[in-house]
């Protein structure tokens, strides 16, 4: 598959504000923000979308989901509450196939869906 700029952000390539790091996946702050927290976890290994998981992948796709409580807790955002997204190829919106959770709160968030 094709290289993306987040897996040269796992590998230390192109600068990123990582906020959270282990041997499963990374966690940086979105370049783009659309809550005051926006962080982009992504696997180590490059899977291009959800729509293309394997039962090989579950270890990270967990771990997806246990960065993004850490995280959470760690910006103070747990309690109050945030959002987990995952846009999934053209019509989901997806922009970089490097499969990627966007976590998002800091703020009341509004409609799931604007369009
Ligand atoms: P998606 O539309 O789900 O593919 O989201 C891609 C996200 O990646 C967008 O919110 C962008 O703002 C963000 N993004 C693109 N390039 C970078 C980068 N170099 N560092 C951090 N975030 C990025």
């Amino acid at each position: 598959m094709a290289d993306t700029i987040f897996g040269k952000i796992v590998r230390g390539e192109v600068e990123a504000d990582v906020v959270y790091r282990d041997e499963l996946v990374t966690a940086f702050r979105d370049i783009n923000a659309q809550a005051p927290t926006h962080v982009l976890i992504v696997p180590n290994e490059a899977i291009p979308t959800a729509a293309d998981v394997e039962p090989s992948h579950e270890p990270a796709l967990g771990r997806l989901f246990t960065a993004a409580r850490k995280i959470a807790e760690a910006e103070g955002i747990a309690e109050e509450g945030y959002r987990l997204i995952v846009n999934v190829r053209g019509h989901g919106g997806q922009e970089v196939f490097h499969l990627h959770m966007h976590l998002l709160g800091g703020k009341r968030l509004g409609r799931m869906l604007s369009g």
